[in-house]
């Protein structure tokens, strides 16, 4: 049987985020009931594509997945297991937003069988949340991570931004210092990216505020791999750091290129070399029209680059024997030229039968790693 993970998409939020571009909108809590019965009615929908398929990792992601409440989660997990085969050891993620949580509310999604809990946390000092838009303070933060252990959930991931605005070195510090006391299992950290259409774009281009910029946030990236890596932490991939065992096995999936369905507004599926995707509009989505909005079958070039462009992003990077299996060919017969580049300059680096990026080539991945796309 083949392996699949699964991700409804929960596109509502309390408040949008001042940074945010992701597809969710504020204040339609309202539609929630009818939006949960949609992703149970598109599971019934896409049941035959994946009928040979055991799946072993479920994501709630969004948006705000916690603002839904743990009957609507258990309902959608209760679908999942009568109608899918699911992994015995499966990983179940929820993302969560700490202003939306309460005790009886985590002790429910454990109980419906969430697993794995991420807060966004963003920041820990109050000023940047604020200006972030974020609804909770630092303290209400710490105080859900705390809230979630009691609840009994012994895997939990942190994230948190850096390169904010007008933030300091030693805030970013500070931040880190204090999330790696509460001792997550796993901690993402991604440098601020300003996205058109957000209010952090307008108030950047009116110099409102400065960003820390390129050396400063380099240096706080280098601070992140070495703090972390003395608290215990291995960094599995470029933004994301885990105690041993630990690793998010829902995002693997994603970066190993493999086969995922993902059900909600806007969400992609990848599926048998196909892409597809649901559409963006919430009220044909809730109609339940034109549930598959695109979708395109992928050429071998195009497959190659992407699993160079998403392996590449790992530690242990991509295992020849792995690409051949899938490929046909060796890595060498697509990027001898590549290889030949960057290996002396000690950014790639050959380990067993893998090709990985390097501590200095993480630094500058996103300038190798598009080298590697072949269309
Ligand atoms: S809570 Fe998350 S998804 Fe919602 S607006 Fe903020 S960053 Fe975006």
């Amino acid at each position: 049987m083949k392996s699949l993970g699964l991700y409804f998409h929960i596109p509502f939020c309390p408040y949008r985020c001042h940074y945010c571009d992701f597809l969710s909108f504020a204040n339609h809590e309202h539609m929630i009931p009818e939006y949960v019965s949609c992703l149970i009615r598109d599971l019934k929908f896409f049941l035959p594509d994946f009928r040979d398929y055991e799946i072993k990792t479920i994501f709630f992601g969004g948006g705000t997945p916690s603002l839904l409440r743990a009957e609507q989660i258990e309902r959608i997990l209760s679908a999942v297991y009568s109608y899918c085969h699911t992994a015995a050891e499966i990983e179940v993620t929820l993302e969560s937003n700490p202003g939306t949580i309460t005790l009886e509310k985590l002790s429910g999604y454990q109980a419906a069988g969430v697993n794995r809990l991420s807060f966004g946390v963003q920041a820990l000092q109050n000023r940047h949340l604020k200006r972030m838009g974020r609804i909770h303070t630092a303290e209400e933060a710490q105080e859900g991570f705390k809230l979630a252990r009691k609840a009994g959930f012994q895997n939990l991931n942190i994230d948190l931004i850096f390169g904010l605005p007008d933030q300091s070195l030693e805030e970013w510090e500070e931040s880190l210092n204090q999330v790696v006391q509460w001792e997550p299992e796993h901690l993402s950290t991604y440098g601020l990216q300003i996205e058109e259409g957000t209010p952090f774009f307008t108030d950047y281009r009116q110099g409102i505020f400065s960003l820390p910029g390129e050396e400063i946030e380099a240096l706080m990236y280098e601070k992140t791999i070495k703090r972390l890596r003395t608290r215990g932490y291995e960094q599995y991939e470029i933004s994301n750091f885990s105690k041993p065992g630990y690793e998010c096995r829902h995002n693997l999936i994603y970066w190993n290129n493999e086969e995922y369905l993902g059900i909600g507004l806007g969400a992609f599926s990848y599926l048998s070399k196909k892409r597809f995707w649901m559409t963006r509009n919430m009220a044909k989505y809730l109609k339940g029209e034109e549930k598959i909005s695109g979708w395109e079958v992928l050429p071998l070039e195009k497959e190659v680059g992407e699993t160079m462009m998403l392996g590449l992003r790992l530690k242990k990077g991509i295992s020849n024997v792995r690409f051949f299996g899938r490929f046909g060919k060796r890595l060498q017969e697509f990027y001898s030229h590549l290889i030949s580049k960057y290996e002396p300059s000690g950014l790639l680096k050959w380990e067993d039968d893998a090709l990985h990026l390097t501590e200095s080539g993480f630094m500058i991945a996103n300038h190798v790693i598009q080298e590697f796309l072949l269309d």
